[in-house]
């Protein structure tokens, strides 16, 4: 069990503050606050850029998949990101599950987050995440998790419907998961994924399916709802070095949101 650490949780809220003070553009706001366990953490949103087109990043939904938060806070100090800027509206929320990450486990401490955010026992942290999303349309949502138990890379598209852009989403992944493994890493092929196909390493999955449905899981419910048209979700393999998974999440995020962009 690892042990709980509030500081890892501080570091991360630190360093977005220490961001938005050093660029005007980079609006941070405190969407909540999660209290339990003797814990208090405020869940924070941030948004940069003023370009036409929007998408929303997504990270820290389970506490212990630590690849997503940290690469996620490397990306605003990357050059080529605020190059992007100029292009679009970036909207994230860089940790969830704050209580979950201080602790190092996959939930909040009760629940798996991502399993109940259509059920009636709903947790704060997923009140406060769903009401910012339904105020913040995107076109596009990216959503870093890692499969602690993997050894290679994988990745979720769901929800794009027009036949024509379909056709290019699939090409566009294709050309994301060569990027992960012309990097030496490898990636997932062939295996089922929660009951959906995995053809060597990109996972479509439908929506509208009656396990989707059932799985109270943040990404059906907002293409259900509407919310979002299109998600993406990454799987860094947990059993690789941290700085390893780091660099995926960096090669993924800038990859799809390079290719949204065309
Ligand atoms: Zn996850």
């Amino acid at each position: 069990m690892p042990r709980r650490d509030p500081n890892r949780v501080w570091e991360l809220v630190h360093g977005y503050q220490a961001l938005a003070s050093r660029f005007p553009q980079f609006t941070l706001t405190e969407i909540g606050v999660v209290e339990r366990f003797g814990l208090r953490f405020p869940v924070l949103a941030g948004s940069v850029g003023d370009g036409p087109r929007s998408a929303i990043i997504l990270a820290g939904t389970h506490g212990d998949e630590i690849a997503g938060p940290l690469a996620l806070r490397q990306f605003w100090e990357d050059a080529a990101t605020h190059a992007m800027l100029a292009r679009c509206r970036i909207l994230f929320l860089p940790l969830i599950n704050p209580v979950g990450y201080a602790r190092g486990i996959r939930g909040n401490g009760n629940v798996d987050l991502n399993r109940h955010f259509e059920r009636p026992t709903a947790q704060p942290e997923n009140e406060i995440v769903l009401d910012f999303l339904r105020r913040e349309r995107a076109e596009l949502l990216v959503s870093l998790h890692e499969d602690v138990s993997a050894h290679c890379f994988y990745m979720y598209e769901s929800g794009v419907r027009e036949r024509a852009l379909f056709s290019q989403i699939i090409a566009d992944d294709v050309a994301l998961l060569d990027a992960i493994e012309s990097q030496g890493y490898a990636v997932c092929a062939g295996n089922q994924v929660d009951g959906n196909y995995n053809r060597n390493g990109l996972v479509v999955s439908n929506p509208g399916s009656v396990r989707a449905s059932r799985s109270g899981a943040l990404e059906p419910t907002l293409l259900r709802h509407g919310v979002i048209r299109r998600v993406v979700g990454f799987e860094t393999p947990g059993r690789l070095p941290l700085s390893d998974r780091i660099q995926q999440q960096l090669v993924a995020l800038r990859h799809v949101l390079e290719s949204f962009l065309v």
